[in-house]
């Protein structure tokens, strides 16, 4: 790492759109050592008035769906109404894969040189909440440095979406057409919290396939208890390739934010989710807290080896790691 600034060039730098500083300051949230995760916090903390204005974009879907494709069309049309954009992506298994989902800037050639586009690919370590956490700090500092559309990209195989939905204003999940049991590729809860749902690859021999998958999704969304903004979620058909469709996927998220702005729920929202980071904050810190204490941690694994003997019932052995005196 480059030496470090102080925190006011950080910040100024940020604020004047410098983009090596912004990616300086995001490599300081991505660290682990203390000293920059206190740095970093002195540079949210002052360019938190600053941040907020965007559209944050989820978009998953599993590998091979069309991600990256997808996000290289998106991009250029968001650059072409002037829009300034940074793609983020959330990979935890990175570090078990070949490397982050991003970590190939040719995935995306177009955009990866465009001056309104600032592409970062995921931390390469950490616990789930700790990556989400991470690219929550740096939302912010995009935010404040000028970006008004943040996509954020995950691989749709998992947990990693309930996560990214709590750092998104909308949630795009992107579903191919399949043979038949369409409904059974992807996770049913992954589903409910899309707020739109795009089936790429319509062209070619597939056109008639999507078109089917469409109508099969819209049926089964109209299935799912109504949202609490009262809207709808949409299923459009697109193609990358061919630059069909990808206009109406970004017609649908205007509509959303409308839609959510006049019953003041788009603002409710994100405050609800930066509750959400609050809590789970708190809770990691007690764990922490608890966990790096020797004895707390010995009786804790004691209690554990009764319980996975049999010897005690788990209500008892959760008594015994919390009923001491010096708890
Ligand atoms: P990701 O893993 O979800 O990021 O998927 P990619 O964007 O890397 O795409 C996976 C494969 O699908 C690549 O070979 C793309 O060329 C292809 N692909 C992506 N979008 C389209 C599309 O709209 N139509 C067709 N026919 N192929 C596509």
């Amino acid at each position: 790492m480059k030496h470090l600034l102080s925190i006011d060039e950080y910040v100024e730098g940020i604020l004047n759109k410098d983009i090596s500083v912004l990616a300086r300051a995001i490599t300081l949230v991505e660290s682990s050592k203390a000293e920059h995760q206190e740095i970093s916090k002195q540079i949210i903390e002052k360019i938190l008035p600053h941040s907020g204005k965007s559209v944050r974009l989820g978009i998953t879907g599993v590998p091979g769906v069309g991600k990256s494709t997808f996000i290289e069309i998106f991009g250029q049309i968001l650059v072409q109404k002037n829009h300034k954009v940074a793609v983020l992506a959330v990979d935890p298994s990175s570090t078990l894969s070949k490397g982050s989902i991003l970590g190939d800037k040719t995935r995306m050639e177009k955009l990866s040189i465009d001056d309104h586009v600032f592409i970062r690919p995921s931390p390469s370590s950490g616990s789930l909440g700790g990556v989400a956490r991470k690219t929550r700090e740096t939302i912010l500092l995009c935010e404040a440095a000028g970006f008004d559309y943040i996509i954020i990209e995950t691989v749709g195989v998992g947990q990693s979406e309930t996560e990214v939905h709590q750092l998104t204003d909308f949630f795009l999940l992107l579903m191919l057409a399949g043979a038949g049991d369409e409904l059974q590729g992807i996770k049913r809860g992954i589903m409910e919290m899309a707020d739109g749902i795009a089936i790429t690859k319509c062209d070619g021999n597939n056109l008639d396939k999507a078109k089917i998958a469409r109508a099969e999704y819209a049926n089964a969304i109209h299935l799912f208890p109504p949202t609490e903004s009262g809207w709808i979620p949409e299923v459009k058909t697109c193609s990358s390739t061919e630059n069909k469709g990808i206009e109406e996927v970004y017609n649908m998220i205007e509509k959303y934010i409308r839609h959510t702005e006049s019953k003041k729920f788009f603002h409710k929202k994100r405050q609800a989710q930066t509750v959400f980071w609050f809590e789970s904050l708190v809770q990691e810190k007690i764990r922490n807290y608890f966990f790096s204490d020797d004895k707390f941690l010995q009786r804790y694994n004691d209690a554990k080896n009764s319980v996975s003997k049999n010897e005690t019932s788990i209500l008892n052995a959760v008594n015994l790691v919390f009923d001491k005196p010096s708890f």
